[in-house]
């Protein structure tokens, strides 16, 4: 079995789904419960979460042939343009993955990436020759004193497999930081100008409190933390800011080194505030409620919604 986000099993027709937005990608996970024990997530080791969750979505089993089946119809279509499995750390997971990619890739030539957590290059070598086009490794935290914090191990030996993933496989890595671990604004948006300076593209993610894990009453990053920080990220990603460009100041992101109607121009399509990752990502409602409020858009922003996220950003922002 594979376990599939109730999204993506809408937009496969397996289930009824009332949400607004549907994935552009099929989320897939493999695998139960994890040899990890990170505070923040619903299938770590010792977490008492419900065994089918992922930050706030659910990811019911499904046969693994109709779903590729599934899948690579949709993508004919054009309804899905990518998919993504997500593998839990065990002993079994690993083997399943490759089945599931070897089954998707066999029905159609929908781009594939895998998130994983795999130890050095020769197994990140074995993965990529199971037909993925791109890989994410995640780093989650964004420093090493987070990392220690919430996920034990050593964040240096992770940055540095990235590096070398980044070099060997160029435009073909991916990583997620999560905002409100602990970390500083500085520290987020400096860690994400030397992933992108090294090519990786970030997935960035909002901590989202889950009832049975470890950080279950810890709250949501403030929203205008979070704003900044993708402000941050949209502006180096694009090549319109330089780290050198920003200031900081206690750690908090206080000016982004532009005149306000550059930045205005620059942040008014309001694509800094949509999902980010791999191509055609849109992860909907994984880190808040439909209801709000939206960390990650799923969507083109309305001009309301842009103005609000302009309007949020901005306080105490020097020019
Ligand atoms: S960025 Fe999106 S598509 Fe890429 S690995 Fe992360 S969840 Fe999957």
């Amino acid at each position: 079995m594979v376990r599939v986000s109730t999204g993506t099993l809408s937009v496969l027709g397996l289930r009824k789904s009332r949400t607004e937005v549907r994935p552009t990608t099929a989320y897939l996970m493999v695998g139960r419960r994890c040899m990890m024990d990170c505070s923040f997530c619903p299938q770590a080791r010792n977490s008492e979460a419900q065994a089918n969750l992922l930050s706030r979505v659910t990811w019911p089993e499904s046969e693994p042939g109709i779903t590729a089946e599934r899948i690579a119809s949709r993508y004919r279509t054009g309804d899905l343009k990518r998919a993504c499995i997500q593998v839990v750390k065990e002993r079994e997971s690993r083997a399943a993955s490759r089945e599931m990619v070897k089954k998707l890739r066999s029905l159609s030539d929908i781009p594939c990436c895998l998130s994983v957590d795999v130890e050095d290059l020769k197994e990140l070598a074995e993965v990529f020759k199971w037909g993925v086009d791109r890989i994410g490794l995640p780093l989650d935290a964004a420093s090493a004193r987070v990392y220690r914090r919430c996920k034990g191990g050593s964040w240096h030996r992770k940055w540095h497999l990235l590096q070398e993933a980044a070099r060997l496989y160029p435009g073909r890595v991916s990583t997620h930081l999560i905002v409100g671990l602990g970390e500083s604004e500085e520290e987020m948006v400096r860690t994400i100008g030397a992933l992108v300076e090294m090519g990786v593209r970030v997935g960035l993610f909002a901590f989202t409190p889950v009832r049975g894990t470890a950080w279950e009453d810890r709250p949501q990053p403030p929203l205008d933390s979070y704003r900044r920080i993708q402000a941050g990220h949209f502006l180096l990603a694009h090549g319109h800011q330089g780290l050198g460009g920003f200031q900081f100041e206690n750690g908090r992101l206080v000016s982004f080194g532009l005149k306000p109607d550059k930045l205005a121009h620059l942040l008014g399509t309001g694509e800094a505030f949509q999902t980010t990752g791999c191509p055609d990502c849109n992860r909907p409602y994984y880190n808040e409620s439909p209801r709000g409020p939206i960390y990650n858009y799923p969507r083109p922003l309305t001009g309301e919604e842009v103005a609000e996220a302009l309007r949020v950003l901005l306080v105490g922002t020097r020019f």
